[in-house]
């Protein structure tokens, strides 16, 4: 039987959403769906190889990671996100209402 890792949406802020931290620091924040602690973990793929779906950047196939603090397995699905206000707004009512749906 394969055990299934619970999918999480994470954020990988870009341009203005990125302006109070390091450029170089291209990372996914996400919260652990076990333990609910926050973790981030360096972002893999390129952006170029993320989907528009739902009006935002995603990486549909998501990247597994290990939580720092359960050390539980979890599959992060990074979103883009460019501006914070309006953007996080939309990102808010997508994803509230069907966090995980994928379109494939
Ligand atoms: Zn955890």
């Amino acid at each position: 039987m394969e055990r299934r890792i619970p999918e999480v949406v994470g954020v990988r802020r870009t341009g203005w959403a990125a302006l109070d931290r390091d450029p170089q620091q291209d990372v996914v924040e996400f919260t652990c769906p076990h333990c609910g602690a926050k973790g981030q973990k360096k972002a893999r793929r390129e952006r170029i190889e993320y989907r528009f779906t739902d009006g935002f950047l995603q990486d549909l196939q998501g990247e597994g990671v290990q939580c720092h603090f359960c050390k539980q397995s979890l599959r992060v699905v990074p979103v883009v996100m460019l501006h914070d206000q309006d953007e996080t707004k939309r990102f808010e009512a997508i994803f509230s209402e069907h966090p995980l749906v994928h379109a494939e």
